[in-house]
């Protein structure tokens, strides 16, 4: 899963946060310039350079429009199956649909990787009926007609490329999982082949170098090669990840050594009694009408320093009523990515109502990792 820091949002729509990430400028500006430079004024000589800009500028926000249908059409597929998005963020290669938890089936997988490219193809072919009904009446439109029915169908050809995690990749991996029911070794079957298909891109984008003296595009290649090969490893590892922790439940992880504290007592309390001395991170807040709510180190630090004598507790804990519980029995993936979904970064272990211990993101993956190193 690809996490994308950086870039503003541009709104939403469907549900769906759209954001842009800053790198989305630097192929903006490239494709624009080369559009309105280079490939309308050699094809379409005669035109003014206002229009070959205007058109120029056109066209890219067309073809980025095309791209944000494509993982539009991934995202509602794939919520229809299931599968919630929480955001899309357009940057340098393309899009990316965030996607809160993985499928748990093979054929929602399936429906939702193939959305893409389809919708790319169909986008692909409104745009050749519009070259098709202005070619010889507008030029310039149908020579950006032209121009994005080419691009859609190169953007849905180059995603069906069967390495992970490229969308022909996933569709590859839903077939494995499908039939072989075994979704991890499906996933890194899907992602050793992702690496394959990324360094045939560097090799490909130095031999163009090489032997063609075609300075950007084989840097292009190389550089679309870069990126899929980190994006196919973080897959594997999370695949192996996955296997490793898998059968592992919430009462195996939590942690059952807290203090309770009532919610009266001020944040400077609490830090000098109890944090200082023991080096606990977080709290259970109750008192004698039962739970109330739990407290880490960062609902300590949304108060200002000078404010902890006078803070009580109760004020900067997340009270029980925002907090989603996890069942002793239930395993850590989902937890994860129930976490994830919620935007929280803890969650206490209920059974019959009473608390039995505290799970945070941070001490989950440090049981995960103590018990990775163990060997176990
Ligand atoms: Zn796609």
């Amino acid at each position: 899963m690809l996490k994308m820091g950086g870039g503003f949002n541009l709104g939403k729509l469907f549900g769906i946060q759209f954001r842009l990430h800053y790198t989305w400028f630097i192929i903006f500006l490239l494709i624009t310039v080369s559009l309105s430079w280079q490939v309308f004024p050699v094809s379409y000589p005669g035109w003014s350079q206002s229009v070959y800009w205007t058109i120029g500028i056109v066209t890219s926000l067309l073809f980025f429009t095309s791209v944000l249908a494509h993982e539009l059409a991934h995202s509602l597929v794939g919520r229809v199956n299931g599968i919630p998005i929480k955001s899309i963020t357009l940057f340098i290669f393309g899009g990316v649909a965030q996607m809160t938890r993985e499928a748990t089936k093979a054929s929602a997988e399936f429906k939702m990787a193939a959305a893409g490219p389809a919708c790319s193809l169909v986008i692909g072919g409104v745009f050749a009926i519009v070259w098709v009904l202005t070619r010889g009446v507008i030029e310039p439109v149908s020579a950006m007609a032209l121009y994005l029915a080419y691009i859609n169908v190169v953007l849905a050809a180059f995603n069906l490329i069967p390495g992970f995690p490229l969308d022909g990749g996933r569709v590859f991996r839903s077939l494995m999982w499908r039939f072989s029911g075994n979704y991890q070794r499906s996933t890194r079957i899907a992602a050793r082949l992702g690496q394959g298909v990324a360094y045939a891109f560097v090799l490909g984008g130095i031999l163009i170098m090489v032997f063609f003296q075609e300075w950007i595009g084989g840097l292009w290649l190389v550089f679309i090669g870069w990126f899929l090969q980190n994006a196919a490893s973080a897959s594997y590892r999370q695949a192996q990840w996955q296997e490793a922790i898998h059968g592992i439940t919430a009462s195996q992880v939590m942690n059952s050594h807290y203090t309770t504290v009532p919610p009266n007592i001020t944040l400077k309390h609490l830090v000098e009694e109890h944090v200082l001395p023991t080096g606990q991170r977080f709290f259970l807040v109750a008192d004698e009408s039962g739970f109330k709510g739990i407290l880490t180190l960062r609902n300590i630090k949304s108060a200002a320093r000078p404010d902890w004598d006078k803070t009580p507790v109760a004020q900067v804990m997340v009270p029980a009523d925002q907090l989603k519980a996890a069942r002793p029995e239930q395993d850590v993936l989902s937890i994860m990515a129930e976490m994830n979904e919620n935007n929280i970064n803890q969650m206490p272990v209920v059974r019959d109502g009473q608390v039995i211990g505290l799970i945070t993101r941070d001490n989950l993956l440090r049981a995960l990792r103590t018990r990775t190193d163990l060997g176990m």
